[in-house]
């Protein structure tokens, strides 16, 4: 988990942005921090009871001490009974590890870490560290449920288990020869991932990584647009992210106002014509490989730039050709109640106003729990083939095989 901190310029949990676009440390300073997503508050929250019980079965706790913290949590107007499912998946999978090791590893939980070794000023938390024989494993909760994040090749854990070395080598000198890092991520799937690599490959990576973060936090940098610009403070109003989608610089000399120069015209009217000389009219297959390529975060791009208009439009300002209109009306009731009892009243009975229908396998699971659910449902379960989706080559799946002539009707994007 990311520690929060309003001077941190370039930070472990922004890896994936700076190491590619070494500009966005300094450019996102110039715009607002973002307010607090629900999602966050919620996996906050999530957090804390993961360290509880964490804390409760590594360190000792009373459980009147440990019930006491619980109902605190779950005081929380943000509280979900889920996160005693996902705390206690987070508690197991950290048991089990533990098991593996000779004898009961060093654990802690919530460790800040000193990254200014590899990042200036840097540091993180890692949500859980344990040290046993030669080895070093840092454990990361995630607890969204929208994109699933693997510790394989992942930064941010790299650099966190760098931290923690540093840490610890005062105590365990050259005693750690391999570490791991992992991520658990239980509301998307109960597979953990983890990556193993010894602490010289680790350090090795951490000095190569040393002139980005220099080059980032010494506003260095240059701009690189790509899919990381997701999160980036200033996405809406960066020229490099525009010029990456929308290939602005072909409109160097154009109007503003939307007249063309001479030059554009005549290119324009070439295009509308079947094509430059030499240039073939219908792009080939290769040159829709790359373009769907490049698109791929286009709509997000187009999202943010829509975003960033109305709310500028609402604040009073002018984004020319634009206006904020109020959205298309959906008709309710003032009291639902009250107007199924005039309907009752009607002579429609209940059979007909409530539509009845079951809970989905996912509700239905949560309910039981992932671990009963299965034992409940053995031979209950099937898995239909799902459609085919159209992925980048280095999704992990396999290609499909389609077993009739009209299996690809109906494709689907992902
Ligand atoms: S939007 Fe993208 S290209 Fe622009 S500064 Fe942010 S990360 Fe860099």
């Amino acid at each position: 988990m990311a520690t929060p901190n309003a001077h941190a310029v370039v930070t472990a949990s922004g890896y994936e942005r700076w190491s590619h676009c070494t500009a966005a440390p300094r450019y996102e300073e110039g715009f607002p921090e973002r307010e607090t997503s629900v999602y966050a508050l919620e996996g906050t929250l999530a957090h804390s009871v993961c360290e509880l019980y964490g804390r409760k079965y590594f360190t000792p706790m009373s459980t009147r001490k440990f019930n006491a913290e619980l109902k605190k949590l779950k005081a929380d107007k943000l509280w979900q009974d889920e996160m005693v499912k996902t705390a206690e998946f987070y508690r197991d999978f950290l048991k089990e590890k533990s098991n593996e090791f000779g004898a009961m590893p060093y654990t802690s939980f919530e460790v800040r870490v000193d990254l200014s070794d590899y990042i200036p000023d840097g540091f993180g938390t890692c949500d859980c560290v344990m040290i046993g024989g030669d080895t070093l494993r840092i454990t990361d909760y995630k607890h969204g449920k929208g994109v699933p994040v693997s510790s394989i090749n992942n930064g941010q854990m790299r650099l966190y288990a760098l931290g923690a070395l540093k840490m610890f080598a005062p105590i365990y000198g050259d005693t750690i020869k391999r570490v791991c890092t992992a991520i658990v991520q239980p509301r998307i799937t109960e597979d953990v991932t983890e990556e193993w690599l010894t602490v010289d490959e680790l350090k090795a990576w951490g000095e190569q990584i040393k002139p980005k973060a220099q080059a980032a936090y010494f506003g260095m940098g240059t701009f690189c647009a790509g899919e990381w610009c997701r999160f980036c403070r200033g996405n809406a109003q960066c020229r490099a992210r525009a010029e990456y989608y929308a290939g602005f610089d072909k409109f160097v000399g154009a109007d503003i106002q939307g007249r063309m120069t001479e030059a554009e015209m005549i290119v324009r009217e070439q295009a509308e014509c079947m094509g430059a000389p030499g240039i073939p009219p219908i792009l080939s297959d290769a040159e829709i490989g790359e373009l769907l390529i490049e698109a791929q975060g286009l709509a997000d791009w187009l999202n943010d730039l829509q975003e960033y208009a109305r709310d500028a439009i609402l604040e009073g300002r002018e984004i020319p050709g634009w206006k904020v209109v109020e959205g298309r009306q959906v008709r309710a009731f003032k009291d639902a109640d009250k107007a199924l009892e005039i309907m009752r009243g009607e002579g429609y009975d209940d059979a007909i106003l409530y539509d009845r229908k079951p809970k989905t396998l996912a509700q239905l699971e949560k309910l039981t729990g992932k671990k009963r659910f299965a034992e409940i449902m053995e031979g209950q379960i099937e898995w239909p083939p799902g459609k085919p989706t159209l992925v980048t080559e280095d999704d992990k799946r396999d290609p499909y095989r389609p077993t009739g002539p009209h299996e690809f009707a109906g494709v689907a994007d992902e």
